[in-house]
Order: C-alpha cells, then sequence, then structure tokens
C-alpha cells in the first residue's frame, strides 16, 4: 500500500470545456481545468495540491532558468468504451521520472504524489480526455528548482507539477530523416538516458538544419564516430532487417529508455518476430538496405506512437523505403491502438485505472 497523501483540492467555477470543442485539437496547446502542484523545501514534500490551471509567480533568480535543473515526463490517458479513465503505464514513466531526478541531482518524487495524484487529478478532469479516434490526453509532468540565489550548486527547493493536455491525432506522415553526423546529443556519462529540459535545447538546432535540407528529422549517432545509431529525434529507433527487428541497446547511457520502445518489443516477440537489442551502425544499415534487407524502419513514442521513415540521407547515399509495403509497423500500431483503447484485452497489463 501506498502511504496516503493529503491533496488539498480547490475546483474550477465553470469548466473551460464549455466554450472549446476536443476534436483536432494541436498536441500540447490546451490545457484542462485544473493542475497538481506540490513544493519541496526542507528536504520534504508539501503544499500538494490540486488547484484551478494558472500562471506561476517566479523570481527572476530562480535556478532552474539560469543552470537546467529541469525535468519532465509525457504519459497518455485514455477512456474505455463504459467512460473509465485509463493511463498507459505510467508506473514506468514514474520510475523513469526518478531516474532523470537523481542525475539532475534533484530529490525523487514519492509515488502518493506522483502516481495518486495523477490519478486524482485525471478523475476531476476525466471530461477533458477526448472520446473520439486516435485522440487521448496527454499528461505532463514537470519538476523544476525554485531556489532564487546565483550560484552553481544543487538547489534546496522544488516545484513539482502535473498537467493535462488533450490531444487529437498525431498524423504521422512517412518521416525523411537525416543522419547526423555533426551534432551529438549524447555520450557515455552523460545525460542522455535522462528527460531534463537541455537535452531538448541542445538538439533543436540540429532538427532545424535538417529541416533547411528538406528532412523531418535527425538520425543521432554516436559522438566519437558518428557512425553508432541512437535515436531519430525525439524517439526511439526500429528497422527491420531480413525479418528481425533491431534497435539500439540502451546500455551505455546514450538512449532515452522509451516506454513505447520497450512495449513495442513486447509486441513484436508476441507477433513472433525476433528482436534484436543491439549496436547497430550505419555502415550496416547501408549495407541492408543494399542488398534490399532493410524493409522497414520507424521511430518510437508516446507522441506518435508508430512512426514509419521513408528516407535516410547519409553523406551521398538516400535510401529510400516504401512505407506502403510496411506490414510490420502498421501492424504493431494496430495491435498497440487496440490494447490502449481497449478494443482488445489488456493481456500485459499496462493499463492503470484513474
Ligand atoms: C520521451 C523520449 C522518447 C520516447 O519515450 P516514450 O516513453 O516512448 O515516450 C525517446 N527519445 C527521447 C529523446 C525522448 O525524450
Amino acid at each position: 500500500m501506498v502511504a496516503a497523501v493529503d491533496i488539498n483540492v480547490t475546483k474550477i467555477e465553470h469548466s473551460k470545456l464549455n466554450e472549446m470543442s476536443l476534436e483536432n485539437i494541436p498536441f500540447g496547446k490546451y490545457f484542462s481545468d485544473h493542475m497538481l502542484e506540490a513544493d519541496y523545501e526542507n528536504g520534504e514534500w508539501k503544499n500538494v495540491e490540486i488547484k484551478p490551471y494558472q500562471p506561476l509567480v517566479l523570481e527572476p533568480s530562480l535556478a532552474a532558468l539560469h543552470y537546467g535543473q529541469s525535468i519532465f515526463e509525457g504519459i497518455k490517458a485514455y477512456k474505455d468504451a463504459n467512460g473509465n479513465a485509463f493511463i498507459f503505464r505510467p508506473y514506468d514513466n514514474f520510475k523513469r521520472f526518478n531516474i532523470s531526478a537523481t542525475r539532475m541531482c534533484m530529490p525523487n518524487v514519492p509515488e502518493e504524489i506522483f502516481i495518486e495524484g495523477m490519478k486524482q487529478l485525471i478523475e476531476l478532469d476525466k471530461n477533458w480526455i477526448p472520446n473520439k479516434k486516435d485522440h487521448s490526453l496527454y499528461i505532463r509532468p514537470l519538476m523544476f528548482a525554485t531556489d532564487s540565489m546565483l550560484g552553481v550548486k544543487p538547489s534546496e527547493s522544488y516545484k513539482f507539477l502535473i498537467m493535462l493536455s488533450p490531444t487529437g491525432p498525431y498524423y504521422a506522415e512517412p518521416m525523411k530523416i537525416y543522419v547526423e553526423e555533426k551534432y551529438t546529443r549524447a555520450a557515455p556519462g552523460g545525460v542522455g538516458f535522462a528527460k531534463n529540459a537541455g537535452n531538448y535545447a541542445g538538439s533543436m538546432i540540429a532538427a532545424q538544419e535538417a529541416k533547411k535540407l528538406g528532412y523531418d528529422q535527425v538520425l543521432w549517432t554516436d559522438a566519437f564516430e558518428h557512425k553508432w545509431l541512437q535515436e531519430v529525434g525525439m524517439m526511439n529507433v526500429m528497422f527491420i532487417i531480413n525479418g528481425v527487428a533491431v534497435t539500439p541497446s540502451l546500455d551505455e547511457g546514450t538512449i532515452l529508455h522509451g516506454v513505447t520502445r520497450d512495449s513495442i518489443i513486447t509486441l513484436l516477440k508476441e507477433q513472433g518476430i525476433k528482436v534484436e537489442e543491439r549496436r547497430i551502425n550505419i555502415d550496416e544499415l547501408v549495407d541492408a538496405y543494399k542488398k534490399e534487407l532493410l524493409t522497414e524502419a520507424f521511430g518510437t513514442g508516446t507522441a506518435a506512437t508508430v512512426a514509419p521513415i521513408k528516407e535516410f540521407k547519409y553523406k551521398h547515399e538516400v535510401m529510400q523505403l516504401d512505407t506502403t509495403k510496411a506490414t510490420v509497423a502498421s501492424a504493431l500500431k494496430k495491435r498497440f491502438d487496440d490494447i490502449r483503447y481497449s478494443h482488445a484485452e489488456d493481456i500485459f497489463v499496462w493499463m492503470v485505472k484513474a
């Protein structure tokens, strides 16, 4: 049993839902009526409350803004046919959040705040879970340093928040990917496995330059040789080579441990497809392509779930894949959707009732 925590609840008077529709709304733009907020001070979590979504008042000297102690998570909630709210694998995100926190010298958030608080918030804002195909409620937990003092050291105070953002379909057009050889996202000993704010700021320039060349995202490579494959943008990456699913292994600490990646590996095995988690380099990929053994490639992540890739550009090499023949990716997406939208039995026990 998880210890109960007293959550002070202040409800809104009029729901913003009366003035808006939840159909086809863009990702991350609108927020539900309430948010959860908690403060860490003098070694303990306090002031846990659910209250109307509202601006924060912060000091210009706020430690998070200067030195980047800030981490987040991304999770989705769905409704079943009876209108019950379910959260997809929140315990995995809870564990990862605290792994990120430890790496960034931040306190861990206890389960009774992260999980129980999230459930309570979602139960209260259940009407914000869109009831339509391909829609969901995106959950964004966030923690950042709140000391108001300049000086590079771990902050002594922190704020934890959970906000909810209804989201429509993510039209995943097959992606064109630029194999990155100039910039580096992560190196062994670094922070690539953590979901900390700075990782995203540091990666934007690569995506921006790839866009100028007509590519949607970059495929990150290792820091030393720019050969060993890591991730595509903010997604883990998988390749189908000669009928086997190959994905970069997690052991160097340079890759985000995706919950979608883990789920898709489980579903690949369920479908009888062999999965290899190992080091894979760009030469092997080019070679497999030339021998026509590379049949599919896709990214995996909470926002897009399974996002097919139609092209890789590496030096003078352009590798094109026919995504209309991507039968593995489409079968995975269908099976994954069936479980998340409660159209199939939840045999892996991934759905947690709010
Ligand atoms: C969040 C994230 C992913 C995907 O993780 P999921 O748990 O599947 O959403 C992959 N790579 C990076 C860099 C990420 O930030």
